[in-house]
């Protein structure tokens, strides 16, 4: 299931340490070590998956129902008036990290949440 080299992948694993935000079975959601705005957080699937084009439906699915779950958990943490949700495919398109992974942004007006 594990990815070799894949640092997502190590920080499911608990090699690399993240700030947990969100864990089940089928996925793990953690804040961005550089976030954006405050809160700002991934969400990935356990399995290894390079981005969306490799990514079976049944992962996709079982993602993407837990993005609710997150963004409510990410809402009652933060208090934003607002949410994004972005996800990069290959690196013409800002794919920095080859493991499929939804940003959920959250915004706060004219703010970005850290003043
Ligand atoms: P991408 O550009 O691939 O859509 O997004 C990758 C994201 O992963 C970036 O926002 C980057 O800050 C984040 N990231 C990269 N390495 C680490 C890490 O070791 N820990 C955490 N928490 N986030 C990371
Ligand atoms: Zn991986």
């Amino acid at each position: 299931m594990s990815h070799e080299d894949c640092i997502f992948c190590k920080i499911i694993d608990g090699e690399i340490p993240s700030s947990k935000v969100y864990e089940d079975e089928h996925v793990y959601a953690f804040l961005d070590i550089s976030q954006v705005t405050k809160g700002h957080t991934l969400i990935i699937p356990k399995q290894h998956t390079k981005n969306i084009y490799e990514t079976p439906e049944h992962v996709a699915s079982e993602l993407f129902a837990r993005v609710p779950k997150v963004a409510n958990a990410i809402r009652d943490a933060y208090n934003p008036v607002g949410i994004n949700l972005l996800n990069n495919n290959e690196k013409a398109a800002y794919q920095s990290v080859f493991h499929l992974h939804i940003h959920l942004i959250p915004r706060y007006g004219n703010e970005d949440g850290f003043s």
